[in-house]
């Protein structure tokens, strides 16, 4: 089995249009971390009662501060790590 670990550091990109980080608000589906042009875009902030959307990003923070803060708060950890494992 091989474990590969990958670590992005603070790098902060939206998962739709892979900027954003300038951006204010933001949302998380899932996974999937959505700058707050995007949520503007596809009316995401809206829906926040949805099943979507789980998380809603303070609006007055940047997309970047939102997504550091929740990792380290979700992962204990600001840097982005993806662990690939194959066997
Ligand atoms: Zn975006």
């Amino acid at each position: 089995m091989n474990r590969e670990v990958n670590n992005y550091g603070e790098v902060v990109a939206c998962d739709f249009c892979n900027f954003g980080e300038e951006t204010y608000g933001g949302v998380m589906i899932g996974s999937y971390a959505v700058c707050g042009k995007c949520c503007d875009d596809r009316g995401y902030y809206k829906d926040e009662n949805s099943s979507d959307v789980d998380e809603v990003f303070d609006t007055s923070k940047t997309f970047r501060d939102n997504v550091l803060e929740y990792r380290e708060k979700t992962y204990g950890t600001r840097d982005a790590i993806q662990i690939i494992t194959s066997w």
